[in-house]
């Protein structure tokens, strides 16, 4: 994290106050929220999950308090979590720490719920200390904070997404017939930590027959003369915030089928990131696109949902799928990828990452959509 102020606008400090209020609200006792994108989002503590606990505990109805190991209570202190004036509690190698959390808890706790990427050997741990009480997912009420974005976040991914636009508009430097699928990969890594981001998360490259198959990741194929490929690419900023952008290539002129097929993907994602407005529903979102590529005879092919939300994950709420009736609202921020793919053929995908806003949608990832052919 840079600067203070950013750091206030990115984090700031009423979320945990808003996380109480939805536990309330939700008929539960108390939220234990260990570390991961949850505890960043409401602390901006960016602490790492480790066997020893570290968890914000939040109750309905008494002040929250942040239990950490006694030899992590410097560093907690030192986090933004140290300036939400919030109790941290160090806990000595030999005390229960989940015995010190139930202790805690109001006597009648009955419900409380945990965060969904907890480790289960502390989730048992703490039904263990709360053997009257059940357990359910912290996630269902969080993700309905997390997944309306703040104008700064909003603003963070923004960032991210003009640092992974940096490194497609350069994929002609290390995408060349010859070279494997895994050497190309090593250099976008490299990329996409110079364009700005703190992780790598995912280059995938698929070449040839194996850009049919969506989450392919990279192989010894060599890339020839003709070969479309999907590249899709993500990491994760300095301030917590993820990029994944896809776009397809052609090593040379690829097969006339290719174009044609690329041509109706085109058309179906444009209409999809021109369709992003307040009150449109997931499933709706998802049917234009859905619907373009079946009316040309693709439909088999296009054998995922359209997208997922994105912010301090790569994949979090909302989903845009079919089935789901949840309308978006503006802060809402989500990829539109929809691909088609030919078994054992090639296959393409463009992704895009979209915010919802008041006025429609913004799309925050500004590389050309049109077929990039490289030279072979
Ligand atoms: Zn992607
Ligand atoms: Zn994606």
């Amino acid at each position: 994290m840079s600067d203070a102020t950013e750091e206030g606008g990115l984090y700031p400090p009423e979320r945990v106050a808003r996380a109480q209020e939805a536990a309330r609200d939700a008929g539960l006792d108390a939220l234990l929220v260990t570390p991961g994108a949850d505890l960043r989002y409401l602390t901006g503590y960016q602490a790492l999950p480790l066997e020893r606990l570290t968890c914000l505990v939040v109750p309905a109805e008494a002040d929250p308090f942040l239990v950490v190991p006694a030899l992590e209570k410097a560093a907690a202190e030192a986090s933004p979590a140290g300036r939400l004036g919030i109790e941290i509690t160090g806990f000595a190698e030999t005390d229960d720490a989940y015995e010190l959390v139930a202790r805690r808890l109001p006597p009648g706790t009955t419900r409380f719920a945990v965060d969904n990427h907890m480790w289960a050997e502390k989730l048992l741990a703490f039904q263990d200390a709360l053997p009257r009480a059940r357990a359910g997912l912290a996630g269902d009420v969080l993700a309905g904070l997390r997944m309306r974005k703040s104008a700064a976040e909003v603003e963070a991914l923004r960032r991210a997404g003009a640092a992974i636009d940096r490194v497609h508009r350069r994929m002609g430097e290390w995408l060349r017939p010859g070279r494997t699928e895994r050497e190309i990969a090593r250099d976008v890594a490299d990329a996409i930590l110079a364009a700005g981001h703190a992780t790598v998360d995912f280059v995938i490259v698929g070449s040839g027959p194996n850009g049919a198959s969506p989450h392919h990741e990279v192989s010894d194929r060599v890339v020839r003369a003709g070969d479309p490929v999907v590249v899709d690419i993500g990491g994760t900023t300095p301030d917590g915030y993820c990029s994944d952008s896809t776009r397809t290539y052609a090593v040379g002129e690829p097969p006339a089928e290719f174009r044609e097929l690329y041509e109706v993907l085109q058309g179906a994602q444009a209409a999809q990131t021109g369709a992003v407005r307040p009150g449109i529903t997931a499933q709706e979102l998802d049917a234009v696109g859905r619907d373009r590529i079946a009316a040309a005879g693709y439909g088999e092919h296009f054998i995922h949902r359209t997208g997922h939300g994105i912010g301090l994950e790569t994949h979090e709420e909302p989903y845009i799928v079919a089935g789901s009736a949840r309308p978006l609202e503006p802060g809402m921020a989500f990829s539109v990828e929809p691909g088609i793919y030919l078994p054992g053929r090639f296959g393409a995908r463009i992704e895009d990452i979209a915010v919802c806003t008041e006025a429609g949608g913004e799309r925050l990832n500004l590389t050309g959509r049109d077929l990039v052919v490289l030279p072979a």
